[in-house]
């Protein structure tokens, strides 16, 4: 496939694919998947091998959201019945992030619910970041508080986040269809911020809520622009009790399209499975890993994934191997301390007619599963 042969040698080249070529990768027919999936897969191991990174996420604050997000079980009068709770302490936070490091994560993810963070919470989280690296030498910390004021990203840094965390979620031209009280250049500035304060950026996507395929296209072209180290793919998982409810759109192989689009889009850059892929890739989970080279391990902020230990079985069983502490993730022309992040610039060209995705026809409502387990509970965490 002409289109294919093409995709792989830009890949190789950290040359940015046209917009026709990327939507070209959505509608592939299911019959041609596998070699979609084999083609992703080979720029997948030019830049990352057979490495799958593991990452844990720590809710540090759970619910009650004075913000709109329409996908979030934590948002302004979200009905869905999720753990609630404020502040876990640096102690509570770091038993938490040691359970996931002892599963075998080598980053941390601190998040907490919120439009962002005052003074204060970036004095409280400092205080955690301190203790999980003192507690739990050599991890990455990642942190995720939302929207970052002035001088924020720099004291987070201080305190010693080596990344943080904000996703575009979808286009800029549908960014008012699912929130109302801050827009796609607020996450845009907030994601510059971090880069500028020298924290690795991380900033993905949700697919899933109804977009179209140019809107995915226009999403992972932006975050190209936007150019962060990590890009978590979530799948949109529908909790009873948000707007979204209904929005059951995804198939397994829509997924599996969606990730080879992203992989061809940002080929050299950590690719993250993330919320949703037990609830819409089910049995296809790993053949993913030809396509993304880190995931989450074990549970998600307000839902339970599968457990740690299935986690790390599908990763041996698909011939893919856990990354050391001691490797680096990204290829040597992305590290911080040497030059050559050139990506090449390409003419965008005309959409053709967007394709509506699918329903799908069996969609698992039954695996949407509230965690119940880990931080804010009383019971041990899955990892
Ligand atoms: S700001 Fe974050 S926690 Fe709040 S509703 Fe949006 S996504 Fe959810």
């Amino acid at each position: 496939m002409d289109l294919l042969n093409t995709l792989v040698d830009k890949g190789l080249r950290r040359e940015v694919p046209t917009r026709d070529e990327a939507l070209a990768v959505l509608a592939t027919a299911d019959d041609e998947l596998l070699d979609v999936v084999a083609a992703a897969g080979k720029v997948r191991r030019t830049w990352f091998g057979r490495r799958v990174k593991l990452n844990y996420l720590v809710n540090l604050k759970s619910g009650l959201c004075p913000e709109d997000c329409s996908y979030c079980s934590q948002r302004l009068g979200s009905k869905a019945e999720i753990l609630k709770y404020t502040w876990l302490k640096p102690d509570d936070a770091s038993k938490a992030a040691a359970a996931g490091v002892a599963g075998g994560a080598k980053r941390v993810c601190l998040v907490a619910s919120g439009r962002g963070p005052t003074d204060k919470d970036v004095d409280r989280v400092s205080e955690t970041i301190a203790t999980i690296k003192e507690q739990n030498e050599g991890v990455e910390v990642c942190a995720c508080l939302g929207l970052l004021n002035d001088g924020q990203a720099e004291r987070l840094r201080a305190a010693g986040a080596d990344a943080y965390n904000h996703n575009l979620n979808t286009s800029e031209a549908t960014y008012g269809d699912i929130c109302t009280t801050h827009d796609f250049s607020d996450r845009v500035e907030t994601v510059q911020q971090a880069q500028a304060a020298g924290m690795s950026a991380c900033s993905g996507l949700i697919a899933g809520m109804g977009e179209s395929d140019a809107d995915l296209v226009d999403v992972v072209f932006a975050l190209r622009e936007l150019d962060p180290d990590s890009v978590p793919v979530n799948f949109l998982i529908p909790f009873e009790g948000t707007p979204l409810a209904k929005e059951w759109n995804l198939t397994p192989q829509r997924c599996l399209r969606i990730l080879a689009m992203v992989r061809f889009v940002c080929p050299d850059v950590e690719v993250r499975l993330a919320g949703g892929r037990e609830v819409h890739l089910r049995s296809l989970q790993p053949l993913a890993l030809h396509l993304v080279n880190s995931i989450f391990l074990g549970d998600y902020l307000t839902s339970e994934g599968q457990a740690g230990k299935d986690d790390l079985a599908m990763i041996a069983d698909a011939g893919f191997e856990v990354e050391g502490a001691d490797t680096t993730t990204l290829p040597a022309h992305r590290r911080p301390t040497e030059d050559g992040a050139d990506a090449v610039d390409a003419e965008p060209q005309a959409a053709p007619e967007a394709a509506v995705p699918a329903p799908a026809e069996e969609a698992r409502r039954d695996l949407v599963a509230v965690r119940r387990r880990g931080a804010g509970t009383d019971l041990p965490p899955n990892a």
